[in-house]
């Protein structure tokens, strides 16, 4: 049996003891931070640096959300098993998200390039914001999915290339848009011979269990001066912010926020620095780099569920506590 070191908070309440459960809403300060170890099966290691120095941040669900001493990465553990995540994901084109109700139809967006569709509409901020440095030539998209990216892309005279391991998903790619995506795992494509302008990973790398390896495989792909483009949740958005206060306010009892943004199909929470720590272990830097938040207009929600995630996100504006990143980065 290995054992897990742990930043546990002690806690005093405001009469200056430690409060009971029965005692009802009581307000706890966090004052310091002890260490303490505690058995633990297996011990995680850090999936950028490999450390196994990991700080417990929140126990949820089945679920640690873990932080690592060493690079300050968060990160879950344990994570999906590969046959559950290719479970989930031939699920999520087909019947959308399980396991947060509010991304019921989030997926549904991805099959239909009209100028309507508020992810189309996300693809072309994103490209904008490519062609400001890189004029259009031949792209990659890492995941491409069904393939609307490359579709969308495409009309603004990018040729398309893709990658994806759903059969799913990729037939409606080829079905609808004309595209031949390469089917399978991207480690057996960066065998080929073909370089890139631009290489994309659309909400790609939180998913991965070797980061480093996958953002190395990306940087080789890159033709001279090729432009690599990502985007990820922040982990230091508003969300974690506030779900992370319920859950230390309530005696790590309420953990309903957290699992709306720490997802059991998201291994990894990158921050602005992280990630770019991430992406220089894999020889990339960023050169631009820019908070979003998720358009609510995906979500499944009701309408005072909808005013209030507005109003969070307002706030987070002003915070500058956004929950997305975009990034683009080139060879160092
Ligand atoms: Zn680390």
């Amino acid at each position: 049996m290995e054992t897990l070191r742990i930043w546990d908070s002690v806690r005093i309440g405001l009469r200056g003891r430690q409060k009971t459960k029965s005692s009802g809403l009581v307000f706890y300060f966090r004052v310091w931070q002890t260490e303490r170890v505690v058995p633990h099966e297996k011990s995680p290691r850090c999936l950028v640096c490999a450390s196994q120095e990991v700080d417990l941040r929140y126990a949820i669900t089945r679920f640690e959300v873990l932080s690592c001493q060493a690079c300050s990465q968060i990160f879950l553990d344990p994570l999906l098993e590969p046959d559950e995540v290719r479970e989930l994901f031939s699920s999520l084109y087909t019947v959308g998200e399980g396991s947060v109700p509010e991304l019921k139809d989030y997926y549904s967006y991805c099959f239909d390039d009209t100028p309507e569709n508020p992810l189309v509409q996300q693809y072309e901020v994103w490209l904008d914001q490519v062609e400001a440095v890189k004029a259009p030539g031949r792209v990659l998209d890492v995941g491409c999915g069904t393939g609307l990216f490359l579709a969308v892309a495409q009309r603004r005279g990018w040729e398309p290339y893709g990658i994806d391991e759903s059969h799913e998903a990729t037939e409606h790619a080829r079905n609808h848009f004309d595209l031949d995506p390469w089917v399978g795992e991207f480690e057996t494509f960066v065998s080929s011979d073909l370089t890139f302008d631009l290489v994309t990973g659309w909400d790609v790398i939180e998913h991965s269990r070797d980061p480093v390896g996958l953002m190395q495989n990306v940087r080789s792909r890159l033709a001279p001066e090729g432009v690599v483009a990502i985007s990820t949740p922040n982990q230091e958005s508003i969300l974690d912010l506030i779900g992370g206060l319920i859950y230390r306010l309530s005696g790590e009892r309420i953990t309903k926020p957290l699992e709306k943004f720490y997802i059991d199909q998201h291994f990894l929470y990158f921050t602005s620095s992280t990630l770019r720590q991430c992406l220089v272990r894999a020889g990339l830097e960023v050169f631009s780099e820019k908070q979003e938040k998720t358009d609510l207009r995906r979500l499944t929600l009701s309408p005072a569920s909808r005013v209030l995630l507005e109003s969070m996100f307002i706030a987070a504006r002003i915070l500058h506590r956004e929950n997305r990143l975009f990034a683009l980065a080139r060879s160092i």
